[in-house]
């Protein structure tokens, strides 16, 4: 008994000792203010003439066009970016696949690898509802543009190629090749993006690194975070979307038999809700974000993620409670998204099936997560159909010279920025590059705040004209000094 109470207080001190080595780390690590101003300012000329163009750009409503479909809306977009980008129409080879473009900007060393910065021409659809602006007006309004692809993602688009034309406009000469790669249809996970790739393959073209959207520059990234965050997503999930097929007699729905197809769907959709079928993982990027951020956090937040090695288990519990991307973070997620019966309300279905989509993590491939899922289905005599996999994306190795490249890139043009490696919970065309290159990273350097992330593909999308102004500079700046 005294043993066990010896053992009990040794505990209680390691533990004490642990957590003020915790307490110690988290004060030591605090960022310290930056007092430096950007390297790559802006003008409110600038501004406003970037703002009329993205309007333009706005104005066309490109929504995602698959294999075969007409491109009227995608040419007449194209000749907007001609008529803002006349030096880059001129001086830049464009590769034109079936309205998917690829911009070649001849280097000084061509032999070198290039850089590639990509965003798409498509949108998702808008109706007129709820909008305080017309979603493909392209208005100007309070230092906003509003609109169907204000941010997701012309707004990229136009960043990027202003850059370029500006640098054109300079005289400026690249080291390597730069290209910019737009497609038409990445809203639907169309092959556009495919194309450019093969074509890149089939002229043995490498890249030394690929950017595109996914990661951007946000408000309150987390609880207790000070600093507005540039978040650079190194890897994302995938994505597939199964059918559970529960099948049985039919019959008269004045007498039911038990365990109807939908009461066996329902059984199985309450399981698989009440606990997570994934593996949960503190996966390498998520680590890595962690320590990245942690400096930026008031104390409490800074000592929980400054010191995942003390409070993981702490944090592994509360993470999926706290919101839908945290848990996401950590796991693969699946939610039920379609479902349907039988033909008529007095009609027991002999075939109800539920669709669900499922994002496999970096740690589970789309066959184990599909695999999971068949096994629990089986236990209701449900089916299991898959209707598309893909797995989670290869992950860019943040010390990599070109990610630290980026990261030198932030620091000089938004000092006081947290620039951190990121976890993509979404999916992006970026993924598709992973075959050319090693460094595929997907960061806008456009500042949105949680109303403009929580408008994207919603009512009332914007973007705010001094962040995509800045936006400009910061691409300029990433090609002008890339070596
Ligand atoms: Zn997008």
């Amino acid at each position: 008994m005294r043993y066990l109470l010896y053992l009990l207080i040794a505990a209680v001190c390691v533990c004490a000792v642990l957590f003020l080595v915790a307490v110690i780390n988290a004060i030591r690590i605090k960022a310290k203010p930056v007092d430096k101003k950007s390297a790559a300012p802006f003008t409110k000329e600038d501004e406003d003439k970037y703002a009329r163009i993205l309007s333009e750009m706005i104005k066309v409503p490109t929504v995602s066009a698959a294999e075969g479909d007409d491109l009227t809306e995608f040419r007449k977009l194209q000749a907007v970016l001609k008529e803002s980008f006349p030096l880059i129409h001129e001086k830049l080879e464009r590769t034109d696949l079936d309205g998917n473009l690829l911009y070649r900007w001849k280097g000084k060393n061509s032999d070198a690898d290039g850089i590639l910065l990509m965003g798409h021409q498509d949108v998702v659809p808008a109706s007129e509802k709820g909008w305080d602006h017309p979603p493909f007006g392209g208005e100007i309004a309070d230092g906003r543009v509003y609109g169907r692809g204000a941010m997701d993602c012309k707004c990229t688009v136009m960043a990027e190629f202003a850059a370029v034309e500006e640098l054109l406009e300079e005289g400026f000469e690249p080291e390597r090749d730069v290209y910019l790669s737009t497609s038409v249809n990445e809203e639907i996970s169309g092959g556009g993006a495919e194309k450019i790739v093969e074509y890149l393959k089939n002229n043995g073209i490498r890249l030394a690194a690929v950017m595109d959207e996914g990661g951007a520059i946000v408000e309150n990234a987390m609880p207790g975070m000070k600093a507005l965050t540039a978040a650079a997503g190194v890897a994302e999930k995938g994505t597939c979307n199964i059918k559970f097929i529960a099948r049985s007699k039919g019959g008269h729905s004045s007498t039911p038999p038990s365990n109807t197809p939908f009461a066996r769907l329902a059984k199985f959709i309450c399981r698989i809700e009440k606990k997570n079928p994934f593996e949960k993982k503190f996966n390498e990027p998520v680590k890595v974000m962690f320590r990245h951020v942690a400096p930026y956090l008031s104390f409490p937040f800074r000592l929980l993620l400054g010191n995942l090695w003390f409070f993981k288990p702490l944090i592994g519990y509360a993470m999926p409670k706290i919101s839908g991307e945290a848990r996401a973070f950590l796991s693969a997620t699946i939610v039920f998204t379609m479902s349907s019966g039988s033909k008529a309300p007095n009609v027991i279905p002999d075939e109800a099936y539920v669709i669900a989509n499922i994002r496999p993590s970096i740690n589970q491939s789309a066959g184990e997560c599909i695999e999971i899922l068949r096994q629990i289905a089986k236990k209701y005599d449900i089916e299991t159909e898959v209707m598309f996999e893909s797995s989670a994306s290869d992950v860019t190795d943040y010390k990599s010279e070109e990610f630290r490249y980026l990261g030198d890139c932030v620091a000089e043009v938004f000092p006081e920025m947290c620039f951190t490696p990121y976890y993509c919970t979404g999916g992006t065309d970026c993924r598709k590059y992973n075959t050319v290159s090693e460094n595929c990273i997907r960061f806008t350097p456009i500042r949105m705040d949680d109303q403009q992330l929580a408008a994207m593909h919603a009512v009332n999308e914007n973007i705010s004209t001094d962040a995509v102004a800045a936006g400009v500079k910061f691409y300029k700046y990433y090609i002008r000094n890339h070596k």
